[in-house]
């Protein structure tokens, strides 16, 4: 409605202006010249009075300009807040051929500090590097280990044999890794069930965390299976040389030894953002298509 409103206003003003110039034709014959006479007449002034006020206009813009100092702007700039290493979008700074910085930028990432075996780096163990852990730890302590690829969580992670030409395992090893709560008797059962299946008469169980009250007991009565929970492991990587450990810490507490690895293709996730948030994704993507939510002690420890 408002476009044929001011369409009705505007040819109202027309006819008015119309009107106006007919009645002033008639009134006064002698108008348009008079009118072609004086803009004849001023219109070299009105331009010559235009191009006075720009000229004003300029001089005075020149002289309110501040003068840029390139290098307080990159200064300035590199003291914001730098954003996160997953941004993707380029540096905002630009430098153009004539600058030249007058201090060399650092841009050295910073030493990562070293980690070593203890209650919370254990914890926090990705599964897959537990699970390797735990087979050097095996072979540490002289037993023919082969690790299995179960992934996460199924089946069973290590085999132990008796000696190098065996073709049967001796035992099965399955590993459990998780940041907080124990581990229950039906992880415990679980493992029993396998030792059944594949006729194997003994069965070791190893978490990075405790066992439940009800796991303790169903071992006690079962002397085909033994429990190794963190304090465990512990005490069994304690009694290694500290060259093998200095070794194995810094092959297993590397800076992402608490990123998840991918439990279809064992490669590392990676954070990405979807419609609902961050989770973990697979690096091998598009190939593998694996995703997991992140872990509540994940963001906790890894919170800024
Ligand atoms: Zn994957």
């Amino acid at each position: 409605m408002p476009r044929r409103r001011s369409s009705k206003i505007e040819e109202q003003l027309a006819v008015f202006i119309v009107l106006v110039a007919v009645s002033c034709y008639f009134l006064f014959p002698n108008l348009p010249k008079l009118i072609s006479n004086i803009i004849f007449w001023c219109l070299p002034l009105v331009a010559i009075v235009c191009l006075v006020f720009i000229a004003i206009i300029v001089f005075l813009k020149k002289k309110d300009a501040p003068i840029v100092n390139y290098s307080q702007m990159v200064h300035q700039r590199f003291s914001q807040t730098p954003k996160s290493p997953d941004s993707r979008s380029p540096s905002p700074i630009h430098p153009s051929r004539n600058y030249v910085p007058q201090k060399p930028l650092h841009l050295d990432p910073p030493q990562a500090k070293r980690l070593h075996f203890n209650g919370n780096t254990l914890r926090r163990i990705d599964w897959l590097y537990f699970e390797l852990l735990t087979e050097e730890l095996f072979k540490k302590m002289n037993f023919v280990v082969k690790k299995t690829h179960a992934g996460a969580d199924g089946g069973v992670d290590i085999e132990l044999f008796a000696n190098e030409d065996s073709t049967k395992p001796s035992a099965l090893i399955q590993c459990k890794a998780r940041a907080t709560s124990p581990i229950g008797v039906d992880k415990v059962r679980e493992l029993f069930g396998v030792m059944a299946a594949m006729n194997v008469n003994q069965g070791i169980l190893v978490c990075n965390t405790e066992f439940t009250h009800d796991a303790k007991a169903f071992a006690n009565n079962n002397p085909k299976i033994k429990l190794g929970d963190l304090h465990w492991l512990e005490a069994q990587l304690s009694k290694l040389p500290q060259e093998i450990i200095t070794n194995l810490e810094s092959k297993y507490l590397d800076k992402e030894f608490d990123v998840p690895s991918c439990p279809q293709c064992e490669r590392k996730l990676t954070l990405r953002k979807g419609k609902f948030g961050a989770f973990w994704g697979c690096r091998n993507f598009p190939k593998c298509h694996c995703k997991m939510n992140i872990q509540r002690e994940y963001k906790l420890n890894h919170a800024t």
